[in-house]
């Protein structure tokens, strides 16, 4: 065990975060200890410290979305070196041997993937806690190489908000041509219209935020819509190929699946609390088909990451000291965020 280490977390679900010190496993032979430099702020982090989705282990230290530099290898580490940036999804192990894990979908793992935070190691007993502190020890299979040309805070979102739009965008086959929606604009959002306008995709911005129109342009949509005013599912009926929906909190699945082109799919990425009604109806009429997409496996990841290396495509980041992650989760909570949270993990030493 290494000596205690600055980290935040949530003592409880009503409670804010503060300063909780934790300790992380001396590597292993095939680990790599990672000093961690960013982190950036999932609306996840936010359902989970505060018990959204139930089943929350507390004291929880939040954070899946990791850059930071190697400072420490086992002796049969081959993929990294001391000094080479790194970066750590959602999950840091598997069973490595389940049909899922075999097929490069590790988040799917039968036994349970050992999820960055909120979670246990395989072991099943020791808890795993997250990027909101300075370091991180992991396995270098499940450990992310990040390529140089990133801006390394602007990358570190790419660990969950890329790879969570990326995937859904290959699945689906996002192309020139395609006529993709991206419903919500906040991290998720940008990077799917970033993301899909970069593959050539004729993206509309589907927002309740007026104010964030010239934004979405910036960042790559063609076209900007309210949801917000009834008459936009009027107007846009039938119109796309996939919709990629980031929304947080409850709203209309029927009405969006109205936007949808005969065969069309919209994919749900955001995880509001509650159940939402689905009509039959809805998918019926036009062949439609309503997805989910978790993440993305590890081979994946790191093909998302070359990818936006290669296209210069990283998060607009507003980076913050840990002390504001309190005030940072309240401005998410009102959609004030443009368009990721990122903490430079300097403030916590
Ligand atoms: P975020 O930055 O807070 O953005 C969410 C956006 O949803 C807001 O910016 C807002 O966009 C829109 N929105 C919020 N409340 C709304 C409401 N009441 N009605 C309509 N639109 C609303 O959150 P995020 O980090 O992108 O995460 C989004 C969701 O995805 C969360 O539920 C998160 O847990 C989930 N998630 C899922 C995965 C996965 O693997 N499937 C991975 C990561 C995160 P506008 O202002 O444009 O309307
Ligand atoms: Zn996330
Ligand atoms: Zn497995």
């Amino acid at each position: 065990m290494t000596a205690p280490l600055p980290a935040w977390g949530a003592p409880s679900a009503k409670a804010p975060l503060v300063p909780h010190p934790i300790t992380r496993r001396e590597p292993g032979p095939r680990d790599v200890r990672i000093e961690i430099l960013y982190c950036g702020v999932c609306h996840s982090d936010i359902h989970q410290a505060r018990d959204e989705w139930g089943g929350s282990i507390f004291p929880m230290v939040p954070g899946h979305e990791i850059v930071g530099r190697v400072a420490e290898v086992g002796a049969d580490v081959s993929k990294f070196a001391v000094g080479d940036v790194a970066g750590v999804g959602c999950f840091v192990d598997s069973c490595r041997a389940c049909d899922p894990c075999l097929r490069h979908l590790e988040q799917f793992c039968q036994k349970g993937a050992a999820f960055t935070y909120n979670g246990t190691e395989m072991d099943r007993k020791t808890p795993t806690y997250g990027g909101y502190s300075t370091g991180i020890v992991v396995a270098e299979n499940y450990t992310l190489k990040v390529p140089p040309g990133l801006d390394l805070a602007a990358a570190a979102p790419l660990l969950c908000a890329g790879i969570t739009t990326y995937s859904p965008l290959r699945r689906w086959k996002c192309a020139p041509g395609s006529r993709v929606g991206v419903v919500g604009l906040g991290g998720l959002g940008h990077m799917a219209v970033k993301l899909a306008a970069s593959m050539g995709a004729e993206v509309t911005m589907l927002s309740t935020s007026r104010a964030k129109e010239e934004d979405a342009r910036r960042l790559g949509a063609h076209a900007f819509e309210l949801t917000s005013e009834a008459r936009t599912f009027k107007r846009l009926a039938g119109r796309f190929d996939l919709l990629i929906d980031t929304v947080s909190a409850e709203h209309d699945f029927n009405a969006h699946l109205g936007l949808l082109r005969t065969e069309g799919t919209m994919v749900c990425l955001g995880v509001p609390p509650t159940p939402a009604p689905v009509a039959v109806m809805s998918l019926i009429f036009g062949n439609k088909k309503l997805a989910g997409s978790l993440i993305g496996g590890i081979a994946e990841t790191q093909e998302m990451l070359d990818y936006c290396a290669s296209k210069k495509i990283a998060a607009d980041v507003e980076m913050i000291p840990i002390q504001k992650i309190n005030e940072a989760y309240e401005r998410m909570l009102k959609s004030d965020v443009r368009y990721r949270f990122v903490i430079d993990i300097a403030s916590l030493k």
